[in-house]
């Protein structure tokens, strides 16, 4: 086999959280022998396994009663992807070409062709860039009260942000804390009014205004977060054992502008109901294109349906 032939493949899937491997399971037991560059270990955005090789426990994951670890369960997804017939590539993607097929795809000097792409390089949140922060990710610090607010049950905790993510968050672990206090860097919320009027009427809610994190605290585990006033400058401490970073989120859509259609906040553009992209051929599966749940379930599911959108419409071209 020449190394054009070797470089071809059925279906290349890009990015290998719960949707991407789900997606490699579905193809990859469909005989189209997927190829699944799944990004770089060193990196945060394009880590394989993606978002929860960043946490710990995780509760929520149907099969798993006694909860599994982030990065055990990402394990599991790749053997299963693996034992049918899965190629790996632990590099990130540095260029696509989506307008000719086959469609070509780069990992630095080196071109793969296929038939069929799946999209599913994910989502990140945006962090506040403090030193310490990726140290406590899992420790303390969570950007999804979802998967992590059970963990604080009876404790008190701090969220940050303005916008509808942060209320909302705050709002959901007042299930769990004690008291909840929202950290936002101006005195009025960007949240949509009833989000708003929810949380300022809710006595777990306390909200410290025009005030920035400018500290994680603690050995191990968080202790605090040192605060600082954006209009006085004046430095305080505020004592919580936990912090939920809700400042938004950013798809992983840099690689895709100007091939494949997006909302104005970069996550792709899928058919309703579908995984089908602006492009025949390329499917987009996962946080890449789900603003609104981002749950490693919902991700996942949506790589079987990419993997399935895929297979059908590869069966139609032959
Ligand atoms: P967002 O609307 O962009 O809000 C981000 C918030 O974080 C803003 O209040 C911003 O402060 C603050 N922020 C940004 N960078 C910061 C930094 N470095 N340090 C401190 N604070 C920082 O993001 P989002 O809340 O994730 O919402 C994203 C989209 O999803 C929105 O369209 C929202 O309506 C939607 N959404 C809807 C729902 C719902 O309807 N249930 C739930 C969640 C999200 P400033 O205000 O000062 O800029």
């Amino acid at each position: 086999m020449s190394r054009a032939e070797s470089n071809h493949h059925e279906v290349i899937i890009i990015g290998s959280g719960p949707a991407g491997l789900t997606a490699a399971i579905y193809t990859a037991r469909a005989n189209l022998r997927p190829l699944v560059i799944e990004g770089e270990p060193s990196s945060t955005s394009d880590q394989p396994g993606g978002q929860l090789m960043l946490t710990t426990e995780v509760e929520n994951f149907p099969g798993f009663p006694e909860g599994v670890m982030g990065p055990d369960l990402m394990m599991k997804f790749r053997e299963q992807a693996a034992r049918f017939n899965t190629t790996f590539i632990t590099e990130k993607v540095t260029k696509v070409d989506f307008s000719n097929r086959p469609f070509s795809v780069w990992v630095r000097d080196t071109k793969y062709t296929a038939q069929s792409i799946i999209v599913s390089t994910g989502a990140q949140s945006i962090m506040l860039g403090l030193e310490n922060e990726k140290r406590f990710y899992g420790h303390g610090l969570s950007t999804c009260a979802t998967c992590d607010g059970f963990f604080f049950k009876g404790q008190e905790i701090a969220v940050v942000g303005g916008g509808d993510s942060a209320i909302e968050e705050a709002t959901f672990l007042t299930k769990f804390a004690s008291k909840v206090t929202i950290v936002h860097r101006r005195e009025t919320l960007r949240a949509s009014k009833i989000m708003q009027q929810r949380a300022l009427s809710n006595p777990k809610i306390e909200f410290k205004w025009n005030s920035q994190v400018t500290e994680i605290l603690g050995a191990q585990k968080l202790q605090g977060v040192g605060l600082v006033d954006t209009i006085t400058g004046q430095k305080s401490q505020l004592d919580v054992t936990g912090l939920f970073v809700a400042i938004g989120h950013r798809p992983n859509t840099d690689l895709f502008k100007g091939d494949l259609e997006m909302e104005d906040s970069g996550y792709l553009k899928t058919r309703p109901g579908s995984s089908y992209t602006n492009i025949n051929g390329v499917f987009a599966c996962g946080d890449v294109q789900d603003h609104t749940y981002r749950q490693a379930i919902t991700a996942a599911g949506s790589g079987c349906m990419a993997a399935i959108d895929c297979e059908r419409w590869l069966e139609a071209q032959h």
